[in-house]
């Protein structure tokens, strides 16, 4: 098979022909489909020490084959396989069970926080590749599409997608009418923005790239700003006080220090800040105006992908046709064209997902 490894950080992958996974008892092979690119496969692949950190946690090593937002077919399945057979559509969330659901965090129905997490393209073997073996540890987490669901779509349930459904359903509990500032309309932006309106929310958003601003504007984002410096950022926070007043939620999806610092006072009493964005190289904090986060009661939100056990209300929306995600996605490439969307991504001249289709 044919697959994309990263050998050396900072370096072009190395795309070469490789065998095919053998599949042993319990584990399942799948024909990938579709891969999208994350932001977070480029933080890896630049050597960003959070991501390089999970990387050795999770037992994951270079050469290794990258990509987690997978969706793929079953090919094979081990004996003793039971609850998916040859031909179901399938993905996994890029956060997964390492360990069957057997620990507390799985077992209280959060396998994206599990003591023993398996992210592919860290611990074990990605979907840059036409092949992906899914342990048996982690087997019981992928979750069989409905029909009517556009696959490229799937895709993006496993992480971009997903990331955002949990921060506003299980994280901030978004209602119909509340304001949400969004930071960043890439692949996890720009499907925050769908499905906040999916959900009756108002949302404003900024970004870097003015191609993105116009999509988020094409997704229902009611503003969205473009800003290239930290001065036009405080502008731009000055113009949505003045405008709109206080909103109910920030959301970072860029892990943009200076962002994060000027949005926060725009966090109305009891608000909440939500975090998915990673950290670069150098620039890991941000300073919190701790007064005030107290005076203002202000909850303070990690978001980590969607496990497993939440995927039913996604599809329910998908399939009324509640939200269209084709925006969200910038454009469709081969495996041979991964280097040049890691060189795209690194000019920041990407506006949403780049996914790989085999
Ligand atoms: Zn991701
Ligand atoms: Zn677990």
């Amino acid at each position: 098979m044919k697959a994309a490894f990263l050998t050396e950080f900072r370096k072009d992958l190395v795309i070469k022909d490789t065998d095919v996974p053998k599949v042993e008892k319990g584990d399942i092979l799948l024909k990938i489909k579709y891969c999208g690119i994350c932001r977070s496969d480029w933080h890896l692949w630049r050597g960003d020490p959070a991501l390089v950190a999970y990387m050795e946690w999770s037992g994951g090593k270079l050469p290794i084959i990258q990509g987690h937002e997978v969706y793929g077919e079953v090919v094979e399945v081990g004996d003793n396989v039971t609850r998916l057979k040859v031909g179901d559509k399938v993905v996994i969330p890029a956060s997964s069970t390492g360990d069957n659901r057997t620990c507390r965090y799985c077992m209280d129905g959060n396998s994206n926080v599990c003591e023993h997490l398996v992210i592919p393209g860290y611990g074990i073997n990605g979907c840059f590749a036409e092949y992906m073996l899914v342990p048996e540890r982690s087997v019981v987490d992928l979750v069989k599409i409905p029909e009517g669901v556009k696959p490229e779509w799937a895709a993006l349930l496993s992480c971009g997608f997903g990331t955002s459904w949990n921060a506003f359903t299980m994280k901030a509990n978004l209602k119909p009418g509340d304001m949400v500032l969004v930071i960043g309309t890439g692949g996890v932006g720009l499907s925050a923005i769908a499905i906040a309106n999916a959900i009756g929310a108002k949302v404003i958003s900024i970004d870097l790239n003015p191609t993105a601003t116009e999509k988020a504007k094409k997704l229902g984002s009611i503003e969205a700003y473009y800003y290239s410096n930290p001065e036009e950022l405080k502008k731009i926070v000055d113009d949505i006080m003045k405008t709109h007043g206080l909103v109910d939620v920030v959301y970072d999806t860029t892990g943009n220090p200076d962002a994060v610092t000027s949005a926060l006072p725009l966090i109305r009493p009891q608000g909440t800040l939500l975090l998915a964005g990673l950290m670069m190289k150098g620039k890991e904090t941000f300073p919190l105006p701790a007064d005030l986060v107290v005076a203002r009661e202000i909850k303070i939100q990690g978001v980590l992908m969607l496990p497993a056990q939440k995927f039913e209300g996604i599809f329910n929306l998908l399939k009324e046709g509640k939200m269209n995600l084709d925006p969200a996605i910038y454009k469709f490439i081969s495996l041979e064209e991964a280097n040049n969307a890691y060189r795209e991504m690194s000019e920041y001249k990407t506006a949403g997902r780049i996914m790989i289709k085999f």
